[in-house]
Protein backbone atom coordinates (compact mmCIF):
# COMPACT_ATOMS: atom_id res chain seq x y z
CA UNK A 1 0.00 0.00 0.00
CA UNK A 2 2.03 2.94 -1.57
CA UNK A 3 1.49 5.74 -3.43
CA UNK A 4 4.08 6.60 -6.38
CA UNK A 5 5.05 9.46 -8.08
CA UNK A 6 7.06 11.06 -10.93
CA UNK A 7 8.21 14.37 -12.93
CA UNK A 8 9.98 14.91 -16.21
CA UNK A 9 10.68 18.16 -17.05
CA UNK A 10 7.99 19.79 -15.55
CA UNK A 11 8.89 23.14 -13.35
CA UNK A 12 8.90 23.06 -9.80
CA UNK A 13 9.08 19.16 -9.93
CA UNK A 14 9.57 19.20 -5.85
CA UNK A 15 6.05 21.26 -5.62
CA UNK A 16 4.08 19.27 -8.62
CA UNK A 17 5.48 15.98 -6.87
CA UNK A 18 4.12 17.41 -3.38
CA UNK A 19 0.61 17.88 -5.21
CA UNK A 20 0.44 14.46 -6.52
CA UNK A 21 1.58 12.93 -3.23
CA UNK A 22 -1.01 14.72 -1.90
CA UNK A 23 -3.90 13.20 -3.74
CA UNK A 24 -2.12 9.56 -3.08
CA UNK A 25 -1.64 10.11 0.58
CA UNK A 26 -4.87 7.35 1.27
CA UNK A 27 -2.45 4.77 -0.13
CA UNK A 28 0.11 5.38 2.50
CA UNK A 29 0.88 7.93 5.53
CA UNK A 30 3.70 6.66 7.52
CA UNK A 31 6.61 8.28 5.48
CA UNK A 32 7.03 10.34 2.15
CA UNK A 33 10.05 11.28 0.11
CA UNK A 34 11.16 12.97 -2.97
CA UNK A 35 13.99 12.88 -5.05
CA UNK A 36 14.31 15.67 -7.15
CA UNK A 37 17.48 17.06 -9.79
CA UNK A 38 20.83 15.63 -9.15
CA UNK A 39 19.54 12.97 -6.42
CA UNK A 40 18.90 15.45 -3.55
CA UNK A 41 16.52 13.89 -1.28
CA UNK A 42 13.69 14.61 1.68
CA UNK A 43 12.14 12.16 3.54
CA UNK A 44 10.39 12.04 6.30
CA UNK A 45 8.28 9.62 8.65
CA UNK A 46 4.58 11.22 8.45
CA UNK A 47 2.47 13.21 6.03
CA UNK A 48 3.46 14.31 3.01
CA UNK A 49 2.21 18.20 4.59
CA UNK A 50 4.78 17.58 7.22
CA UNK A 51 7.76 16.06 5.05
CA UNK A 52 7.58 18.24 2.40
CA UNK A 53 7.44 21.69 3.15
CA UNK A 54 8.33 24.76 1.50
CA UNK A 55 11.65 25.18 4.23
CA UNK A 56 12.52 21.98 2.29
CA UNK A 57 12.40 23.14 -1.43
CA UNK A 58 14.53 21.72 -3.90
CA UNK A 59 14.93 23.26 -7.31
CA UNK A 60 14.64 21.16 -10.37
CA UNK A 61 12.52 19.91 -13.09
CA UNK A 62 12.58 16.09 -13.06
CA UNK A 63 12.03 14.16 -9.90
CA UNK A 64 10.07 11.41 -7.90
CA UNK A 65 8.56 10.56 -5.10
CA UNK A 66 6.53 8.34 -2.86
CA UNK A 67 4.32 7.50 0.37
CA UNK A 68 4.88 4.63 2.49
CA UNK A 69 2.22 2.57 4.15
CA UNK A 70 4.59 1.38 6.62
CA UNK A 71 8.16 1.74 7.58
CA UNK A 72 10.71 0.21 9.62
CA UNK A 73 11.44 3.33 11.31
CA UNK A 74 14.92 4.74 9.77
CA UNK A 75 15.03 7.37 7.01
CA UNK A 76 16.83 4.68 5.14
CA UNK A 77 14.19 3.01 4.54
CA UNK A 78 12.17 5.19 3.30
CA UNK A 79 11.61 5.88 -0.51
CA UNK A 80 12.87 6.52 -3.12
CA UNK A 81 16.12 4.97 -2.78
CA UNK A 82 19.27 6.26 -4.81
CA UNK A 83 22.37 4.43 -5.90
CA UNK A 84 25.58 4.97 -8.13
CA UNK A 85 26.39 2.48 -10.15
CA UNK A 86 28.73 2.29 -13.42
CA UNK A 87 25.84 2.75 -15.60
CA UNK A 88 24.85 6.50 -14.08
CA UNK A 89 22.79 7.49 -10.28
CA UNK A 90 19.47 5.61 -10.45
CA UNK A 91 16.97 6.15 -7.67
CA UNK A 92 13.63 4.41 -7.32
CA UNK A 93 9.91 4.25 -5.70
CA UNK A 94 8.14 1.17 -5.30
CA UNK A 95 4.37 0.10 -4.92
CA UNK A 96 3.87 -3.51 -4.42
CA UNK A 97 6.01 -6.36 -2.76
CA UNK A 98 8.48 -8.47 -4.96
CA UNK A 99 7.24 -12.00 -4.10
CA UNK A 100 10.65 -13.87 -4.62
CA UNK A 101 12.79 -11.04 -2.62
CA UNK A 102 13.85 -13.40 0.19
CA UNK A 103 15.71 -15.36 -2.69
CA UNK A 104 16.83 -12.79 -4.66
CA UNK A 105 18.21 -10.91 -1.75
CA UNK A 106 20.63 -13.60 -1.04
CA UNK A 107 21.31 -14.44 -4.57
CA UNK A 108 22.61 -11.45 -4.56
CA UNK A 109 24.69 -10.98 -1.23
CA UNK A 110 26.44 -14.55 -1.96
CA UNK A 111 27.35 -13.07 -5.00
CA UNK A 112 29.47 -10.40 -2.84
CA UNK A 113 26.51 -7.32 -3.27
CA UNK A 114 25.70 -5.56 -0.20
CA UNK A 115 22.34 -3.88 0.96
CA UNK A 116 21.98 -0.56 2.79
CA UNK A 117 18.03 -1.20 3.85
CA UNK A 118 15.71 -4.68 4.13
CA UNK A 119 13.99 -3.19 1.38
CA UNK A 120 12.92 -5.22 -1.59
CA UNK A 121 12.80 -2.05 -3.79
CA UNK A 122 16.49 -2.54 -3.80
CA UNK A 123 16.61 -5.90 -5.60
CA UNK A 124 15.43 -3.59 -8.74
CA UNK A 125 18.70 -1.67 -8.50
CA UNK A 126 20.68 -4.84 -7.80
CA UNK A 127 19.67 -6.02 -10.83
CA UNK A 128 19.94 -3.11 -12.90
CA UNK A 129 23.46 -2.99 -11.50
CA UNK A 130 24.55 -6.67 -12.41
CA UNK A 131 22.54 -6.49 -15.80
CA UNK A 132 25.09 -7.80 -19.22
CA UNK A 133 24.58 -4.30 -20.69
CA UNK A 134 26.64 -1.25 -20.37
CA UNK A 135 23.01 0.72 -21.47
CA UNK A 136 21.36 1.74 -18.93
CA UNK A 137 17.94 1.60 -20.90
CA UNK A 138 18.24 -1.78 -21.26
CA UNK A 139 19.52 -2.86 -17.95
CA UNK A 140 16.58 -1.44 -16.42
CA UNK A 141 14.36 -3.77 -18.99
CA UNK A 142 16.62 -6.86 -18.17
CA UNK A 143 16.25 -5.86 -14.60
CA UNK A 144 12.65 -5.91 -14.84
CA UNK A 145 11.91 -9.04 -17.51
CA UNK A 146 13.71 -11.12 -14.55
CA UNK A 147 11.39 -9.75 -11.58
CA UNK A 148 7.95 -11.41 -12.28
CA UNK A 149 5.46 -8.94 -9.27
CA UNK A 150 4.49 -7.48 -7.79
CA UNK A 151 5.80 -3.75 -8.59
CA UNK A 152 4.53 -0.86 -10.05
CA UNK A 153 7.92 1.64 -10.09
CA UNK A 154 9.10 4.85 -11.07
CA UNK A 155 12.91 5.48 -11.78
CA UNK A 156 14.70 8.28 -11.76
CA UNK A 157 18.35 8.16 -13.99
CA UNK A 158 20.52 10.78 -15.08
CA UNK A 159 18.96 10.42 -18.53
CA UNK A 160 15.87 9.49 -18.43
CA UNK A 161 12.81 8.81 -15.99
CA UNK A 162 10.71 5.35 -16.39
CA UNK A 163 7.76 3.94 -15.52
CA UNK A 164 7.15 0.74 -15.28
CA UNK A 165 4.28 -2.28 -14.31
CA UNK A 166 4.79 -5.69 -13.68
CA UNK A 167 3.30 -8.52 -16.24
CA UNK A 168 0.33 -9.05 -14.21
CA UNK A 169 -0.32 -5.22 -13.71
CA UNK A 170 -1.09 -6.30 -9.90
CA UNK A 171 -0.65 -2.53 -9.44
CA UNK A 172 -1.97 0.85 -11.42
CA UNK A 173 -0.01 3.13 -12.65
CA UNK A 174 -0.79 6.50 -14.98
CA UNK A 175 1.15 9.12 -16.92
CA UNK A 176 -0.48 12.38 -18.33
CA UNK A 177 1.05 14.94 -19.99
CA UNK A 178 1.90 18.65 -18.20
CA UNK A 179 3.55 21.51 -19.29
CA UNK A 180 6.42 20.56 -21.56
CA UNK A 181 6.68 17.53 -19.53
CA UNK A 182 4.91 14.34 -18.01
CA UNK A 183 4.02 13.30 -14.48
CA UNK A 184 3.29 9.69 -13.54
CA UNK A 185 0.93 8.44 -10.61
CA UNK A 186 -0.47 5.75 -8.56
CA UNK A 187 -3.89 7.00 -9.57
CA UNK A 188 -5.22 9.10 -12.54
CA UNK A 189 -7.14 11.21 -10.34
CA UNK A 190 -3.63 12.59 -8.64
CA UNK A 191 -2.64 13.63 -13.01
CA UNK A 192 -6.54 14.72 -13.77
CA UNK A 193 -6.48 17.33 -10.24
CA UNK A 194 -3.25 18.84 -11.57
CA UNK A 195 -4.92 19.58 -15.25
CA UNK A 196 -3.06 16.73 -16.64
CA UNK A 197 -3.87 15.62 -20.71
CA UNK A 198 -3.67 12.85 -22.67
CA UNK A 199 -3.71 10.58 -19.31
CA UNK A 200 -2.42 6.82 -20.05
CA UNK A 201 -2.81 3.70 -18.05
CA UNK A 202 0.49 1.76 -18.59
CA UNK A 203 -0.16 -1.36 -19.85
CA UNK A 204 1.00 -4.63 -17.81
CA UNK A 205 4.49 -5.51 -18.67
CA UNK A 206 5.68 -2.25 -20.33
CA UNK A 207 7.77 0.55 -19.18
CA UNK A 208 7.49 4.03 -20.64
CA UNK A 209 10.83 5.89 -21.04
CA UNK A 210 11.05 9.80 -20.48
CA UNK A 211 13.67 11.62 -22.10
CA UNK A 212 14.31 14.73 -23.63
CA UNK A 213 12.89 16.19 -26.45
CA UNK A 214 10.77 13.24 -27.42
CA UNK A 215 7.59 11.35 -26.85
CA UNK A 216 7.63 9.02 -24.08
CA UNK A 217 8.79 5.73 -25.78
CA UNK A 218 6.75 2.45 -24.62
CA UNK A 219 9.17 -0.45 -24.35
CA UNK A 220 7.45 -3.76 -24.04
CA UNK A 221 9.44 -6.62 -21.49
CA UNK A 222 7.34 -9.41 -20.39
CA UNK A 223 4.08 -10.54 -21.83
CA UNK A 224 0.87 -9.08 -20.37
CA UNK A 225 -1.46 -11.28 -17.96
CA UNK A 226 -3.80 -8.73 -16.44
CA UNK A 227 -4.39 -9.96 -13.01
CA UNK A 228 -5.04 -6.08 -11.66
CA UNK A 229 -5.73 -6.13 -7.60
CA UNK A 230 -9.68 -5.92 -7.52
CA UNK A 231 -8.90 -4.63 -3.77
CA UNK A 232 -7.38 -1.77 -4.94
CA UNK A 233 -11.35 -1.57 -6.17
CA UNK A 234 -12.91 -2.32 -3.51
CA UNK A 235 -11.09 -0.52 -0.97
CA UNK A 236 -8.20 1.23 -1.26
CA UNK A 237 -8.25 3.45 -4.27
CA UNK A 238 -10.04 6.81 -4.54
CA UNK A 239 -13.91 6.62 -5.55
CA UNK A 240 -12.90 9.44 -8.27
CA UNK A 241 -9.89 6.99 -9.36
CA UNK A 242 -10.61 4.54 -13.20
CA UNK A 243 -9.01 1.87 -13.97
CA UNK A 244 -9.16 0.17 -17.35
CA UNK A 245 -11.28 3.27 -17.72
CA UNK A 246 -13.99 2.40 -15.34
CA UNK A 247 -14.37 4.29 -12.47
CA UNK A 248 -13.93 2.86 -8.33
CA UNK A 249 -17.27 4.10 -7.82
CA UNK A 250 -19.47 2.54 -10.10
CA UNK A 251 -17.76 -0.62 -9.73
CA UNK A 252 -18.61 -0.21 -5.32
CA UNK A 253 -22.13 0.70 -6.05
CA UNK A 254 -22.25 -2.58 -8.65
CA UNK A 255 -20.99 -4.76 -5.58
CA UNK A 256 -23.46 -2.76 -3.30
CA UNK A 257 -26.65 -3.90 -5.86
CA UNK A 258 -25.12 -7.20 -6.44
CA UNK A 259 -24.82 -7.99 -2.87
CA UNK A 260 -28.92 -6.79 -2.39
CA UNK A 261 -29.41 -9.33 -5.45
CA UNK A 262 -27.86 -12.34 -3.48
CA UNK A 263 -29.32 -11.46 0.10
CA UNK A 264 -32.28 -9.24 0.16
CA UNK A 265 -32.07 -8.06 3.76
CA UNK A 266 -34.97 -6.16 5.29
CA UNK A 267 -34.06 -3.20 7.29
CA UNK A 268 -35.18 0.45 8.36
CA UNK A 269 -32.18 1.93 6.84
CA UNK A 270 -28.73 1.64 5.15
CA UNK A 271 -25.58 2.56 6.66
CA UNK A 272 -22.62 2.97 5.27
CA UNK A 273 -19.33 2.52 6.77
CA UNK A 274 -17.14 5.40 5.83
CA UNK A 275 -15.39 6.10 3.56
CA UNK A 276 -14.98 2.92 1.97
CA UNK A 277 -18.40 1.25 2.71
CA UNK A 278 -20.30 4.66 0.87
CA UNK A 279 -20.34 3.84 -2.79
CA UNK A 280 -21.67 -0.05 -1.81
CA UNK A 281 -23.87 0.85 0.37
CA UNK A 282 -25.36 3.43 -2.28
CA UNK A 283 -25.86 0.27 -4.60
CA UNK A 284 -27.56 -1.27 -1.97
CA UNK A 285 -29.85 1.38 -1.33
CA UNK A 286 -30.72 2.08 -4.45
CA UNK A 287 -31.36 -1.80 -5.64
CA UNK A 288 -33.06 -2.40 -2.39
CA UNK A 289 -35.09 0.73 -2.33
CA UNK A 290 -34.61 0.84 1.76
CA UNK A 291 -33.32 4.61 1.87
CA UNK A 292 -29.45 5.34 2.82
CA UNK A 293 -28.98 7.35 5.99
CA UNK A 294 -25.36 8.87 7.69
CA UNK A 295 -25.75 6.74 10.92
CA UNK A 296 -21.74 6.92 11.41
CA UNK A 297 -19.74 10.59 10.84
CA UNK A 298 -16.09 9.72 10.01
CA UNK A 299 -13.52 12.24 11.52
CA UNK A 300 -10.77 12.75 8.46
CA UNK A 301 -7.59 13.66 10.88
CA UNK A 302 -6.43 10.70 12.49
CA UNK A 303 -5.76 8.70 9.79
CA UNK A 304 -7.35 5.01 8.18
CA UNK A 305 -7.00 2.26 11.22
CA UNK A 306 -6.61 -0.29 8.56
CA UNK A 307 -3.37 1.37 8.30
CA UNK A 308 -2.55 1.76 11.34
CA UNK A 309 -0.81 -1.15 13.72
CA UNK A 310 -1.65 0.01 17.38
CA UNK A 311 -4.68 0.80 19.32
CA UNK A 312 -7.21 -0.07 16.93
CA UNK A 313 -10.01 0.41 18.71
CA UNK A 314 -9.26 3.79 20.18
CA UNK A 315 -8.53 4.72 16.89
CA UNK A 316 -12.09 3.30 15.62
CA UNK A 317 -14.06 5.00 18.19
CA UNK A 318 -12.00 8.32 17.76
CA UNK A 319 -12.59 7.40 13.53
CA UNK A 320 -16.31 7.10 13.85
CA UNK A 321 -19.05 8.93 15.51
CA UNK A 322 -22.42 7.08 16.07
CA UNK A 323 -25.77 9.56 14.87
CA UNK A 324 -27.74 8.48 17.68
CA UNK A 325 -30.77 10.61 16.44
CA UNK A 326 -30.28 8.51 12.86
CA UNK A 327 -30.19 5.14 14.85
CA UNK A 328 -32.14 4.85 17.91
CA UNK A 329 -35.24 2.15 17.71
CA UNK A 330 -34.32 1.52 13.83
CA UNK A 331 -33.47 -1.86 12.05
CA UNK A 332 -29.83 -0.77 10.59
CA UNK A 333 -28.15 -2.36 7.72
CA UNK A 334 -24.58 -1.58 7.90
CA UNK A 335 -22.71 -1.84 4.66
CA UNK A 336 -18.96 -2.07 4.49
CA UNK A 337 -16.51 -3.41 1.87
CA UNK A 338 -14.31 -6.08 3.73
CA UNK A 339 -13.86 -7.37 6.53
CA UNK A 340 -10.31 -8.33 7.04
CA UNK A 341 -9.47 -9.05 11.39
CA UNK A 342 -12.70 -8.34 12.18
CA UNK A 343 -12.64 -6.07 15.12
CA UNK A 344 -13.10 -2.91 13.33
CA UNK A 345 -16.40 -4.20 12.59
CA UNK A 346 -16.71 -5.76 16.05
CA UNK A 347 -16.91 -2.48 17.46
CA UNK A 348 -18.44 -0.38 14.90
CA UNK A 349 -21.47 -2.83 15.32
CA UNK A 350 -21.39 -2.34 19.65
CA UNK A 351 -20.96 1.15 19.17
CA UNK A 352 -24.27 0.90 16.74
CA UNK A 353 -26.21 -1.09 19.45
CA UNK A 354 -25.08 1.50 22.08
CA UNK A 355 -27.20 4.20 20.52
CA UNK A 356 -30.47 1.94 20.73
CA UNK A 357 -31.00 0.33 17.40
CA UNK A 358 -33.39 -2.70 17.27
CA UNK A 359 -31.42 -4.73 14.85
CA UNK A 360 -28.11 -4.27 13.79
CA UNK A 361 -27.18 -6.30 10.33
CA UNK A 362 -23.94 -5.90 8.42
CA UNK A 363 -23.60 -6.29 4.62
CA UNK A 364 -20.02 -6.91 3.11
CA UNK A 365 -19.51 -6.32 -0.93
CA UNK A 366 -17.02 -8.51 -1.39
CA UNK A 367 -16.32 -12.68 -0.31
CA UNK A 368 -14.69 -13.19 2.79
CA UNK A 369 -10.68 -12.27 2.88
CA UNK A 370 -9.49 -16.07 3.24
CA UNK A 371 -5.46 -15.31 2.60
CA UNK A 372 -3.14 -12.68 2.42
CA UNK A 373 -1.74 -10.57 0.36
CA UNK A 374 1.63 -11.10 -0.98
CA UNK A 375 1.23 -8.48 -3.41
CA UNK A 376 1.76 -4.45 -1.40
CA UNK A 377 -1.26 -4.57 0.73
CA UNK A 378 -1.01 -5.64 4.13
CA UNK A 379 -4.45 -8.30 4.65
CA UNK A 380 -2.51 -9.92 7.45
CA UNK A 381 -1.03 -13.36 7.95
CA UNK A 382 -3.96 -16.08 7.43
CA UNK A 383 -4.28 -16.75 11.28
CA UNK A 384 -5.04 -13.49 11.21
CA UNK A 385 -7.63 -13.12 8.86
CA UNK A 386 -11.30 -13.62 10.58
CA UNK A 387 -12.89 -15.40 8.33
CA UNK A 388 -9.61 -17.70 6.92
CA UNK A 389 -10.71 -18.96 10.75
CA UNK A 390 -14.21 -18.90 11.47
CA UNK A 391 -17.38 -20.14 9.57
CA UNK A 392 -20.14 -17.72 8.69
CA UNK A 393 -22.00 -18.56 11.54
CA UNK A 394 -19.04 -18.21 13.98
CA UNK A 395 -17.79 -14.96 12.59
CA UNK A 396 -21.29 -13.39 12.23
CA UNK A 397 -21.58 -14.35 16.54
CA UNK A 398 -17.82 -12.43 16.39
CA UNK A 399 -19.22 -9.21 15.02
CA UNK A 400 -22.26 -9.41 17.02
CA UNK A 401 -24.55 -8.63 14.33
CA UNK A 402 -28.30 -9.91 13.67
CA UNK A 403 -27.07 -11.43 10.55
CA UNK A 404 -24.17 -11.21 8.60
CA UNK A 405 -23.87 -11.23 4.79
CA UNK A 406 -21.39 -11.11 2.18
CA UNK A 407 -21.18 -11.30 -1.43
CA UNK A 408 -20.07 -14.80 -2.81
CA UNK A 409 -16.84 -15.28 -5.19
CA UNK A 410 -18.75 -15.79 -8.30
CA UNK A 411 -21.09 -12.62 -7.57
CA UNK A 412 -17.95 -10.25 -7.12
CA UNK A 413 -16.02 -12.01 -10.54
CA UNK A 414 -19.53 -11.25 -12.04
CA UNK A 415 -19.65 -7.58 -11.32
CA UNK A 416 -15.90 -6.95 -12.29
CA UNK A 417 -16.81 -9.41 -15.63
CA UNK A 418 -19.83 -7.00 -16.53
CA UNK A 419 -18.15 -3.66 -15.66
CA UNK A 420 -15.68 -4.10 -18.09
CA UNK A 421 -12.48 -4.88 -15.94
CA UNK A 422 -10.61 -7.28 -17.77
CA UNK A 423 -7.89 -9.73 -15.26
CA UNK A 424 -8.12 -9.52 -11.90
CA UNK A 425 -6.39 -11.17 -8.73
CA UNK A 426 -8.58 -11.59 -6.19
CA UNK A 427 -6.13 -14.34 -4.59
CA UNK A 428 -7.21 -13.32 -0.52
CA UNK A 429 -10.87 -13.81 -1.53
CA UNK A 430 -10.45 -17.36 -3.75
CA UNK A 431 -6.66 -18.30 -2.78
CA UNK A 432 -6.07 -18.47 -6.51
CA UNK A 433 -2.96 -16.19 -6.60
CA UNK A 434 -1.72 -15.04 -9.93
CA UNK A 435 1.78 -15.67 -9.24
FE1 LIG B 1 -5.26 -7.48 -4.23
FE2 LIG B 1 -6.01 -9.53 -2.71
FE3 LIG B 1 -4.69 -9.97 -5.00
FE4 LIG B 1 -3.47 -8.84 -2.91
S1 LIG B 1 -4.28 -10.93 -3.05
S2 LIG B 1 -3.31 -8.21 -5.05
S3 LIG B 1 -5.11 -7.60 -2.02
S4 LIG B 1 -6.76 -9.06 -4.76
Amino acid sequence: MCGIAGVWNVDEAYNVIHDVLLTLQHRGQQSAGVVVNGFKSVKGEGLVENVLTSERYIPGTKGIGHVRYSTYGSLDEIQPITAHTLKGRISVAHNGNIVDADEKRRFIMESGGIFATTLDTEIIIHYFSIAPYANPRESLQWALSRIKAAYSIVVLHDTFLAAARDSFGIRPLFYGKFQEGYIVASEDVALRVLGCEEITEIEPGTVVFFTDNKPPEIVRFAKRDDRFCSFEFVYFARPDSNFYGVNVHEVRKALGRKLYEEHKLQADIVVPVLDSGFSGALGYSQASGIPIEYGLIRNHYIGRSFIMPKNRQDIVRRKLAVLNAVLEGKEVLLIDDSIVRGTTMKLIVEMVKEAGVKKVYVGIHSPPVVGPCNYGIDTSRRSELIASQNDLEKLQEYVGADKLVYLSVEGYREVFESCGVRGICMGCFDLNYPV
